[in-house]
Order: C-alpha cells, then structure tokens, then sequence
C-alpha cells in the first residue's frame, strides 16, 4: 500500500473552450499539470489513489462545448474513478475502490424517497466537489457512497473505473424501465454506454435485444456479447427503420406491443428513430444527452398508452450489483477500454472529441 502523500498531483483544467465577448474569438482550453494540497480529511472522509479514470463524453461537453461546471474553474476533471484509499477513514484503509460518479447527499426529499440519482445536492468529482476529479494522483471523496472491490481475479484496477459511469448508468436505466423477464428490448447506439446497456439487459433476463446503430463493426461486435438481432440504420429514415424491427418481429414470431426502447444515441436521429419505434403499452427510456430538440406528436403517447421517461446517474447502492456482473463476467468490460498515460490528457481529449472512440479511454495516473 502506498503512503499517504503530501500533495495531489493534477491535470487541471485552467480554462474550458471559450469565445471572447467582445471580438468573437476563440479562447483555446487549457489543461495543466500542477500540484495542490491534500486537505485535512474530515471523519467520513478518504483519500483514493486513483488507479484509472475514465475519459466520458460528459468531460468533453465541459472542455469544448461550453456545458458548465457546477465549480468553476480551474478545477479538474475526471468522474469515473477506481482506486485506492491511502488515507482517511481507518475502516477503509488499504481497499481498493470504485468512486460512484454521482454522490446524493442523502437528506434531501429526493434521496430519501430513492431518487436519490437526482438529488439536487448531489456532489459529482469533476464537477462540483471544488477543485478536485479523477485525472489526478489522488482524489478526497467521502467514504459513505464507495464501493468496495473486493476479489477482481485478473481484471486490472484501472479498467474497473467505467464501472463509476460507463457500465452503472445503463443499470440505473433498467431499473427505471422496470425490466421484466422476457422483455422485448431496443437499444438505440451501441458506443460508449449502448454496448454496456445491451449486456446488462441479457445479463438481467431481457428475452430480445435488438441492438440499432450506424457503425456496422460496433453492430457485429455486440452480436458475440449475447445480442439477438441488429439493426443498421444509417441512411434510413425513421420509418425505414421502424419497417426492418417490424420484419424482425414477424420473422421471429414476437408481438407488436409492448417494447422497451432504450435512447443511448443522445443524436437526433435515434432520438427520432425511437420515437418512430415507440408503439403500443411501450416504454421510451432517454439514457443518451445531446443538445437538439426533436418533433413529435404527443398525442401518439396517449393513443399507445405507452411511457417515456428519463434516466439519470446510477444509486450508489446499486454499484454492487453492477459490479458483481463484471467480475463474474455476465458482463465483459475488457474488450470495450484502453488505457493511456494520464500525461497524454491533451491528445486522448481531442481524440475523442473529434471521433468517440470504440472502447473508451482510461487515463493511468503517471505523474
Ligand atoms: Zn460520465
Ligand atoms: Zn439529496
């Protein structure tokens, strides 16, 4: 075990992506290596040795598309975390952890009637727990919302950092669709967070899973992890779309209501495709984000009796469950992470801002 240390070693971000006021120019972000204090750790406090931090798509909104931090900078990023505790709460010293990516204060009316995922109060590295996130040598987080890690067999630390976002923020989808055996299931984008969500609905008894994308090796790729049917989309209107599920369903014998369908796209097209699949008794869930506004007739809602709703973040009670699906393997995290040095920040940010990338980017402490 390592030893306390007496400083934080940090990738802050000094300044996001920005426009000057008054002449319109850019303002390139600036992300830089610097080092900050330890504070002095309250009672319920840790301090984790980060093993690897994940880069999400969310980390980029903040650095080059202007979504804010609810701190503001320089603060660093970097909310997928796994670790170690190296100082702090005696009870968790030495064991390894997940840091949750969204922690509820637990007082509030949302927390104590389990939406806690959406507490207004809720603290999130990266963003608003003052300066500190994940692409750091250590990070002070409370020691209450941590998940314990406790026989990961011949999985590195470091990849079971997607478990703080990537793979828990698709559990937390399913628990609002209220999944039941034998469900008839639409994932809508198999990236990043879709690949995870179209795992764990097997893993959880879903009967069909169709998984629709534009990116035909993701689609053939998620066939080999337990998925039924696939659908690729690019170039078809909504209702095209809605026409090659329809031959799948009356090729495989299944009725025509009652689908959950599953937003991870966060773009406008699958955001239009799953309003067009949406039918009879079905669910919409919206898992993915994205800034644009779609159109559609409300009405059709109504006439379906159908349901659609969101999902935010994951329950920290849930993280156990999560992982206890990627160690017994139900669900592989392997095949969908890289890692790189953390001093490579700068280019695994433009890389993947410029492209998503198939498996996602694990920043590895190197300071
Ligand atoms: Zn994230
Ligand atoms: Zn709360």
């Amino acid at each position: 075990m390592s030893d306390q240390p007496k400083e934080i070693q940090t990738w802050q971000m000094v300044q996001p992506n920005a426009k000057d006021r008054e002449t319109g120019e850019k303002i390139p972000g600036r992300l830089e290596k610097t080092s900050i204090e330890v504070p002095e750790l309250g009672p319920d406090e840790v301090l984790v040795e980060v093993a690897g931090c994940g880069v999400c798509h969310t980390d980029l909104g903040y650095f080059y598309d202007g979504v804010p931090t609810v701190n503001t900078p320089p603060l660093t990023l970097g909310h997928e975390i796994s670790g170690t505790v190296v100082a702090g709460d005696p009870n968790w010293l030495g064991k390894e952890v997940i840091v949750p990516a969204v922690m509820p204060c637990r007082k509030c009316i949302l927390c104590k009637t389990r939406r806690g995922n959406r507490c207004l109060n809720q603290k999130m590295p990266g963003s608003s727990m003052g300066i500190y996130g994940g692409f750091s040598s250590h990070i002070p987080v409370p020691s209450i919302d941590l998940c314990e890690i406790k026989d990961r067999g011949d999985i590195p630390l470091s990849h079971l950092s997607v478990v703080a976002d990537a793979a828990t923020t698709p559990y937390q989808a399913i628990q609002r669709a209220g999944l039941e055996r034998g469900d008839r299931v639409i994932v809508i984008g198999v990236g990043g967070v879709g690949q995870y969500l179209a795992q764990e609905l097997k893993a959880l008894g879903a009967g069909t899973v169709l998984a629709v994308d534009i990116n035909d090796d993701r689609l053939q790729s998620i066939l080999s992890y337990g998925v039924d049917g696939v659908v690729n989309v690019r170039d078809k209107s909504p209702k095209d779309v809605a026409n090659a599920v329809k031959a799948y369903r009356k090729q495989h014998g299944l009725p025509a209501h009652g689908w959950k369908i599953f937003e991870s796209s966060g773009t406008k097209p699958g955001q239009e495709i799953a309003l067009a699949l949406l039918s009879f008794t079905g669910k919409l869930i919206v898992v993915g984000f994205g800034p644009h506004k779609v159109e559609y007739m409300l009405s059709r809602v109504m006439a379906f009796d159908a349901e659609i709703i969101g999902t935010w973040g994951c329950l920290p009670e849930y993280y156990p469950q999560v992982l206890d699906l990627v160690l017994s393997k139900k669900i592989i995290l392997e095949d969908f992470v890289q890692t790189r040095p953390m001093s490579e920040i700068a280019e695994a940010f433009a890389e993947a801002h410029a492209t998503p990338p198939e498996k996602r980017i694990i920043l590895t402490p190197d300071f």
